[in-house]
């Protein structure tokens, strides 16, 4: 891929500086494309090796419709996983909560996009949009922040640069160094557990099914990609996430074929075990004066439910539609006043599903028999009672809560 503008670019002043060319940093510059708003991003690594990590996530309906409206769908959708259906089960009890299409009257619950085939779809995009540029790879060492302005310090191939801007978001993660330069502080903690994420090919005649499958070391994740293979992330105590991920690989299927339940067929292994550590935090503000706060940078949950970048996402698009309204309005794009609008969408839209990931971590790792009877008799209402059932899905597929216009396109 030529992405003819990177490095290239020379002019120090901005609208708008955004650090982190990962997924929500570049949708959010996708989102502002037709802003007119000149946008700078800065990325830490080559575009290639933003690019190239090996993670699939579960992207809600709400995400496609966003996408959609930006107009990159197209291109993503033959290359994602398409589930019909949802199953949520608590380890091998028999009663199971089954979602169907059907329940929503929309062709797919879901999505499974892998990191790659997303932001490479973002990034092309990106270089087609004549107000954004790339600083790439991209190290910022300072920021500071001035009553109409921000100075944004920069090395690019071992010179430093200085961007005057009027705003500077943070999409660079959740170790976020624009968040740790604002002083703003988190709250949150450290899971007891640990994700093994993996892909693995099946031989189940149907791959049109996702999985959550609560056991009480973690819930485990299973999402059908593209080719009979599937996406699982397996949460567990650290050390047990440690010792799966180094048994060998007969001993590791016959342990997957017991927390699978049988259900996938054979099983065989075709990618890396990877173990991640699960945090949950929230920033005490997503803003201040001339800086905002994006997806992970803002906010991180376990990933349970697949939620983290469909936040982040959701984020980033909402953010853009606030940004272009106020720069339409002849309003400051850095000011306190217009960020606020933000934060005061997103802040408790994103707490919420932080609580309702933590709720169910907390409530389905858990043995002891007054909590094993209430949330048997929890799944029993959400798979007969219709009220209840509905909530659960709409949630889950982004569809809760108030959306960013750019969603506002025709049933996914
Ligand atoms: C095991 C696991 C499974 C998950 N599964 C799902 C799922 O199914 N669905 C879902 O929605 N979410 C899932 N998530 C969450 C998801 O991975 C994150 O929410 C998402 O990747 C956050 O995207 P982001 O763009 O905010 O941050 P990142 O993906 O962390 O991107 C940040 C970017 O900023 C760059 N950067 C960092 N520092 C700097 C700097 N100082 N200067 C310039 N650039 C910088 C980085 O190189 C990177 O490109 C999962 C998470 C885990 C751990």
């Amino acid at each position: 891929m030529t992405l003819n503008k990177e490095i290239m670019y020379r002019d120090l002043e901005c609208d708008m500086v955004i650090v982190g060319g990962g997924i929500v940093g570049t949708t959010l510059a996708s989102a502002l494309k037709d802003s007119g708003l000149k946008i700078i991003i800065i990325e830490a690594n080559p575009l290639e090796v933003a690019a190239a990590r090996k993670q699939a996530y579960a992207f809600s309906l709400l995400s496609s419709r966003i996408y959609q409206g930006i107009g990159i769908w197209d291109k993503i959708f033959p290359h994602v996983g398409k589930f019909k259906n949802i199953r949520l089960s608590d380890a091998d009890y028999p009663q199971i909560v089954k979602f169907e299409t059907k329940d929503l009257q929309t062709d797919y619950l879901g999505y499974v996009a892998q990191h790659n085939v997303v932001l490479t779809a973002l990034q092309e995009y990106i270089a087609d949009c004549p107000n954004t540029n790339w600083l790439c790879p991209g190290k910022v060492n300072n920021v500071v922040y001035q009553d109409n302005f921000a100075t944004v310090s920069v090395e690019v191939a071992g010179k430093q640069q200085q961007i005057k801007t009027k705003l500077v978001i943070g999409a660079d993660g959740a170790k976020s160094h624009i968040r740790s330069l604002a002083n703003i502080t988190t709250r949150g903690w450290k899971y007891w557990q640990s994700c093994v994420a993996f892909t693995i090919k099946h031989t189940a005649p149907q791959n049109d099914i996702a999985f959550e499958r609560f056991w009480s070391t973690g819930p485990m994740g299973v999402l059908p990609l593209p080719g009979n293979r599937c996406q699982i992330v397996w949460t567990n105590p650290h050390a047990r996430a440690k010792n799966l991920q180094k048994l060998d690989q007969t001993a590791f299927l016959k342990e997957l074929q017991h927390y699978t339940g049988g259900l996938l067929g054979d099983l065989e292994l075709v990618s890396d075990r990877v173990v991640f550590p699960v945090q949950l935090m929230q920033c005490d503000r997503y803003v201040q004066s001339r800086l905002a706060l994006v997806g992970d940078a803002a906010h991180c949950c376990h990933p349970v439910g697949g939620q983290g970048l469909n936040l982040g996402i959701r984020d980033a698009a909402t953010l853009a539609q606030l940004l272009i309204e106020a720069h339409q309005q002849g309003e400051d794009i850095g000011a306190l006043s217009v960020l606020k609008r933000y934060e005061n969408w997103r802040k408790q839209q994103n707490l919420a599903i932080l609580g309702f990931t933590d709720f169910l971590d907390r409530f389905f790792s858990n043995n002891w028999l007054p909590v094993v009877i209430v949330r048997r008799l929890g799944l029993w209402i959400m798979a007969n009672i219709k009220p209840m059932k509905m909530f659960a899905l709409k949630l889950m597929t982004g569809l809760k809560g108030k959306a960013p216009k750019l969603a506002d396109v025709a049933n996914s």
